[in-house]
């Protein structure tokens, strides 16, 4: 297949497009690299052993991305591009909902208009909202609790919305959980701008001496040891799920699917702090501070369905996650090179 990655240069796109190319699909990745760097092309090229076709621009772009649709055969798209600060997502909502609403219209036109009835939509477990009960299932009301979130919320909207009017779509929402980890060749990883918002890659900034301390976010939730639990999945599982999903999709009878992804395991802040102690082989300093706003207790998924319909499971452990961003981290420690 001929498959359109938008925002293929990100975390979970980069690995996911090294996992395509590997199963002899054809990629075509479209990437603004605003929060990108140019550097990743060349580490996915060595990986895959083969030059990588990338488009350096905005989905926004309306006319661009028209353009492309016109000249390239496309069979699907996977959809990562967008914006997922939620801290900033609140300072800038409408840099938020314009460029995570724009890409998806643009797209979807696009694919209208080109006959392209394929996609499957990196959505977020926020889409649970606030208090949804553990694990996670699919057929939970959705909300959300910040700009970031109410995007995928209605992205997911707009998708179904679309698939009523035209039934020949085959869209894909996959709700993901925690991504973390890194390829296990420690080329490839997370590398966020400034300061971390995410709990691994902070951990990993600490472990490396870029940061002093961890700050833990509350220690008095109603969990194991008093912290947050979340369901960390590591990205070499999440980008297998896309490319089941992918095949999936072909004799899906239905044009909207839901899917989480999700190991179905909740670790605590604590838990995942000393799983990666015993990776960098030292104990790292962390102080507990109050709870982030909006944060909530536990959140973890119920992933029986994506295991049933996908035949796809989250196989890594927390070790190898903890491993796997060691390696990456100690190997990078500040992540790409500018240049
Ligand atoms: N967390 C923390 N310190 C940090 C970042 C995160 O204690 O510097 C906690 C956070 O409160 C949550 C967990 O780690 O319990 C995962 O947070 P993250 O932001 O990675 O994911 P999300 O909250 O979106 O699930």
């Amino acid at each position: 297949m001929r498959v359109l990655v938008s925002g293929g240069a990100g975390f979970v796109g980069s690995h996911t497009v090294v996992q395509l190319v590997a199963e002899g699909h054809h990629v075509l990745v479209v990437d603004s690299f605003v929060n990108a760097k140019p550097s990743v092309v060349a580490r996915i090229e060595a990986l895959t052993g083969q030059p990588l076709d990338v488009r350096a621009f905005d989905l926004t772009d309306r006319d661009r991305t028209e353009r492309l649709f016109a000249e390239e055969s496309i069979d699907a798209v996977i959809h990562f591009a967008g914006f997922k600060a939620v801290g900033e997502s609140v300072e800038r909502p409408v840099d938020y909902y314009e460029n995570n609403l724009g890409t998806t219209l643009s797209l979807l036109r696009a694919m209208e208009k080109h006959g392209v009835t394929t996609l499957v939509f990196s959505s977020s477990a926020t889409v649970y909202g606030a208090d949804a009960p553990v694990p996670m299932r699919e057929e939970l009301p959705t909300s959300a609790t910040n700009p970031y979130g109410w995007t995928k919320v209605m992205q997911e909207q707009i998708f179904r919305d679309a698939a009523v009017a035209d039934p020949a779509l085959r869209i894909a929402l996959l709700r993901y959980f925690n991504p973390v980890g890194a390829h296990p060749s420690g080329t490839m990883g997370e590398d966020p701008a400034g300061i971390p918002n995410n709990l691994m890659p902070f951990i990993a900034q600490v472990a490396v001496g870029r940061r002093e301390k961890l700050g833990i976010f509350g220690g008095d939730y109603p969990t194991v040891d008093g912290t947050g639990v979340r369901d960390y999945i590591h990205v070499e599982d999440l980008a297998a799920g896309h490319i089941a999903a992918l095949h999936r999709l072909t004799q899906a009878d239905e044009p909207i699917s839901v899917w989480n992804l999700g190991t179905g395991q909740g670790t605590s802040v604590l838990q995942l702090l000393r799983a990666f102690e015993r990776a960098c082989g030292r104990e790292l300093p962390y102080e507990i501070l109050p709870r982030r706003a909006g944060d909530i207790a536990e959140s973890y998924a119920d992933p029986t369905r994506a295991n049933a319909e996908l035949g796809w499971r989250a196989t890594r452990t927390i070790d190898d996650m903890c491993v796997d961003t060691w390696r990456w981290q100690s190997q990078n420690p500040h992540g790409y090179p500018d240049a």
